[in-house]
């Protein structure tokens, strides 16, 4: 085993960071969409919707840290 301790840790991007919209179902990516209303919902009928919610997170409450010093990927609740 290597003797790192990890000490130099870096928060890996979080993958529930998406969204749905609760009118057609779109899902789309929190950074993607940014501040802006739903694309899909804006073509079919020309409204500007912002009625997102998040989608269920694959490892809820678990944030991931990569070291930078050996490349271990950590999880932390
Ligand atoms: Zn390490
Ligand atoms: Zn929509």
């Amino acid at each position: 085993m290597s003797s790192c301790k990890h000490s130099v840790l870096v928060l890996l991007p979080d993958r529930k960071n998406v969204l749905r919209c609760q009118h057609c179902h779109l899902t789309i990516k929190a950074d993607e969409l940014g501040k802006s209303y739903c694309p899909e919902c804006y073509e079919i009928n020309g409204n500007k919707l912002f009625d997102f919610e998040e989608v269920a997170a694959e490892n809820p409450g678990r944030a991931r840290y990569r070291c930078e010093a050996c490349g271990l990927i950590v999880e932390s609740d």
